[in-house]
């Protein structure tokens, strides 16, 4: 069956960006858009388990109009960054529980476990292949692991075939002269998972299924949707594709339980840890929507602020809601806020010690 050890094999790429080329690509990359010379790739079939492991020179793909994924969905995928060090080194930060939350997707969707090692390897190969489209400065090497169904086959069942990849971009600094804080949308009508549903998977499906919401976001001049619960509408669960904390007048946090229709990240989780560290006390419990308006207009609730891989840190400014628009705090980016985005990146970026081992370093 599968083995937890498979040889990678290398392909180089016969004619990567030159020099100069990529180096005007890494002055403002943006955000996924700029993508490197090489790619991992690894097989999965039931007849022979997990196989083909290798780098190569990243290009379309051939898809067959009647492969699985494009009919029934089943995909997952995975967002971590490679890190340039204040030393000159380069870091992967907490690749292993990016591995964990892979196998809990793949489980939820009936797909196939990638070993954690196996995981790790595909990228720490994929990032030696191409060490030098990790931007310096504020920037960083952001890494897309992901899998889907590539049977041939129109039958409503698990796939007996999958192709798992990983491709990498170079990003910007995501804040370019400070944190801005964003308005956010109360969706009333749509909602992004159910108990028993996809909610703490990390599929392409959960996306799909939230865009119709996000884009009234926009259309309400809003940044971002915040999703209630589907069953009451009224606990606050988090934005499309970040995690939400809020911040009280007492320095205490609170922020959503992993109740299985939120995704569990892995910046909410170094962020509980870092605040548990500076000696905060952090409550994972349900937060009403109701009780942030009150919150917010009584002055108990000081600062309010999102969390996710891309942006590690976004401040809420303002929620607009059909019950009744309010602003947190002063509009602007709280103490708290700033202090955790400061103490993670300082982590991230091997400025500030790493206490909980959370740096996988690749040189
Ligand atoms: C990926 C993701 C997050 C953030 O997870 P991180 O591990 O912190 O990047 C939050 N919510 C959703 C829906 C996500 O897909």
């Amino acid at each position: 069956m599968s083995a937890d050890v498979l040889s990678f094999r290398h392909e180089a790429h016969q004619a990567p960006v030159a020099a100069a080329e990529r180096a005007k690509r890494l002055i403002d990359p943006g955000f996924g858009r700029v993508f490197t010379d090489h790619m991992a790739v690894i097989r999965f079939s039931d007849e022979k388990g997990w196989h083909d492991a290798h780098i190569t020179a990243r290009a379309p793909l051939p898809v067959d109009p009647a492969s699985s994924v494009l009919h029934y969905a089943q995909e997952i995928f995975e967002g971590l960054k490679a890190y340039r060090l204040a030393d000159g080194g380069t870091a992967l930060f907490r690749p292993d529980a990016n591995a964990r939350r892979f196998q809990d997707s793949a489980r939820r969707l009936a797909m196939p476990e990638l070993p954690e090692s196996l995981f790790v390897e595909s990228i720490e190969r994929l990032v030696a292949a191409d060490r030098d489209w990790v931007p310096g400065g504020e920037g960083a090497l952001y890494l897309r692991p992901f899998m889907f169904a590539s049977e041939v086959f129109l039958g409503v069942k698990p796939a007996a075939e999958y192709l798992y990849m990983v491709i990498a971009s170079s990003v910007g600094a995501y804040w370019k002269g400070g944190m801005r804080p964003i308005a956010v949308w109360v969706s009333r009508e749509h909602t992004r998972a159910a108990a028993g549903g996809t909610g703490a998977a990390k599929c392409g499906g959960n996306y799909a299924a939230s865009l119709i919401a996000q884009k009234a976001a926009i259309g309400q001049g809003c940044d971002q949707v915040v999703f209630l619960d589907a069953v009451e509408r009224r606990w606050v669960e988090e934005l499309g594709g970040m995690n939400l904390f809020f911040v009280m007048d007492d320095g205490s946090l609170v922020t959503p339980p992993l109740t299985g229709t939120i995704l569990p990240g892995i910046t909410r989780d170094s962020l509980i840890a870092l605040a548990r560290d500076a000696g905060l006390t952090v409550r994972e419990e349900p937060y009403a929507i109701d009780q942030w308006r009150a919150d917010a207009a009584s002055g108990r609730l000081v600062e309010a602020f999102a969390c996710g891989t891309a942006a590690v840190v976004t401040p809420v400014g303002r929620v607009v809601d059909a019950e009744g628009d309010f602003s947190i705090g002063s509009g602007g980016t709280g103490q708290t806020t700033q202090r955790l985005h400061d103490a993670l990146t300082a982590i991230q970026r091997g400025a500030a010690p790493d206490r909980h081992g959370w740096l996988r370093r690749l040189d």
